[in-house]
């Protein structure tokens, strides 16, 4: 085992090696690149100490050039890096939620790259707010008097809860204590405010005399919650806006709505259902309404409140506003995406989530075939590829166990099973993610761009490669 251990090459004969076979990690830090080179072989001693390696001919630097290059390129390389989506869930909350416009990511570009007016009125050289630069536009989609922008929705729906409700009783349904994925939820957002849940009806079905029975004097206001990610079926009944708007009036409480995935586009346009938009959640009585930047809107990560002016100004002047804050970047995208709905077609061509939830199943199976041929070309004998109708999802919280018709591009590889094919696509560059569906790894284009299709095929035929030749330890 000693004569192992002393096969192991010295620290500057490696760096020397690494930066011989790849120039590009001249500039890596040296200390980092250091660390690495130490790690690589501290784990060819776990290997030597457990007799996974015993010949010292295969710890030559020579014979683990190739290794100790992948482990110092993978752990120089940036922890957030782009990933392909082949999933076909528009909005990926793993992946980032939306892809912004070109717009917005121009607009973005600008924001970084120099000083901006975010804090300065132009017109008179004082001190502006950020909170208004985006505002008309929101006022003038939505029909708000006034809005305002924070970090994202759970900031929104907590700031809306500390402002208001803080010390007394929120009502909500029992069919809206949601949860979303990554821990929000209504029941722990409202105790973080100090605001206190008053649950009534049942799961299934919830009536207005189970809301005029709960208000007491300590009650603050109704509180309506989007079903995102679920829906009710069968014996169910909750009751609508208008009529929880006209009670909410006659007992003088506001009433609040967090719609989660917001939108000022009308779906039923592209054949979806019918869901409540930010305009018509207004129009049906609601006092102030929340929603996400990033979900269906197509924008950046942000909270957005809109409504009555003088809730929205009260807000405003909320110390928690400042900590809930959003940033320039943010704002500059948002902008930019909003000023896109100005015209809906514009919006429904431009905003990628909107276009993407939009795409025609004809358009998409004609896709999936010319996909399918590229990566038959490409493959060859290393994988089956066929096309079959399958469905998509929206995502993130929007139109749940809706199905969006599309056409699958399904792989078959010879020599490997799906799920060994789907873990190695985790480690290609950039890493590519689809869905396993009865033992085929399958790609949906509904979430492609034709721009992505080389890295896609690189990054398949980098898979398919190294699970045919697993290297020696
Ligand atoms: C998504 C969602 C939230 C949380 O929004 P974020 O933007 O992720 O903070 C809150 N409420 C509902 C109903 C949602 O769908």
């Amino acid at each position: 085992m000693n004569e192992l251990f002393r096969a192991i090459p010295a620290t500057d004969l490696c760096l020397d090696a690494l930066t011989e076979a790849d120039p590009e990690l001249e500039t890596a830090p040296r200390a980092l690149l250091r660390e690495l080179v130490a790690t690589f072989w501290d784990d060819r001693r776990k290997d030597i100490r457990a007799g996974r390696c015993r010949e010292a001919a295969l710890l030559r630097l020579d014979a683990q050039l190739p290794a100790l290059l992948a482990h110092a390129r993978a752990g120089l390389r940036p922890r957030l890096r782009p990933v392909l989506n082949a999933t076909g869930v528009v909005v990926h909350t793993n992946l980032g939620r939306s892809v912004l416009a070109r717009e917005a990511r121009q607009a973005v570009a600008l924001a970084a790259g120099g000083y901006c007016n975010l804090e300065l009125n132009l017109n008179t050289g004082g001190r502006g707010s950020r909170y208004e630069l985006v505002e008309e536009l929101i006022c003038r989609l939505s029909g708000a008097e006034a809005a305002l922008v924070v970090n994202n929705n759970a900031a929104a729906v907590l700031l809306m809860l500390d402002g208001f409700c803080k010390g007394g009783e929120v009502i909500v349904s029992r069919g809206e204590l949601v949860e979303i994925g990554g821990s929000f939820r209504i029941p722990e957002v409202m105790e973080k405010s100090g605001a206190q849940l008053r649950e009534v009806g049942a799961t299934n079905r919830t009536h207005l005399r189970d809301y005029a029975a709960a208000i007491n004097e300590n009650t603050r206001a109704l509180l309506r919650v989007h079903t995102s990610n679920y829906r009710i079926v069968g014996f169910h009944a909750a009751v609508s806006l208008p009529e929880l708007a006209a009670l909410a009036r006659e007992r003088d409480l506001p009433l609040f709505e967090d719609l989660g995935s917001g939108s000022f586009m009308d779906f039923s346009s592209c054949g979806l259902p019918n869901e409540p938009t930010v305009p018509s959640v207004l129009a049906g009585g609601a006092d102030l309404v929340t929603f996400s930047g990033d979900k269906v809107l197509g924008g950046p990560q942000a909270g957005i409140i809109a409504g009555r002016r003088e809730m929205v100004d009260a807000l405003k002047r909320n110390p928690l506003t400042r900590a809930l804050r959003c940033d320039k970047l943010c704002l500059a995208a948002l902008e930019a995406t909003l000023r896109l709905y100005l015209d809906p077609e514009q919006a429904r061509q431009r905003i990628p989530t909107l276009r993407r939830i939009c795409l025609r199943p004809e358009e998409l199976n004609r896709r999936a075939r010319a996909l399918a041929a590229r990566l038959r070309k490409a493959l060859g004998q290393a994988c089956a590829v066929s096309v079959r109708p399958d469905v998509s999802r929206v995502g993130g919280g929007a139109f749940p166990q809706y199905d969006l018709p599309t056409s699958l591009v399904c792989l078959k590889p010879a020599r490997i099973s799906a799920t060994a094919l789907k873990n190695a696509l985790l480690d290609t560059d950039p890493p590519l993610l689809g869905r396993l569906e009865d033992d085929h790894f399958c790609l949906d284009p509904r979430t492609l761009e034709s721009n992505e299709y080389p890295p896609l095929l690189r990054a398949l035929q980098t898979a398919l490669q190294a699970a045919d030749t697993p290297h020696a330890p």
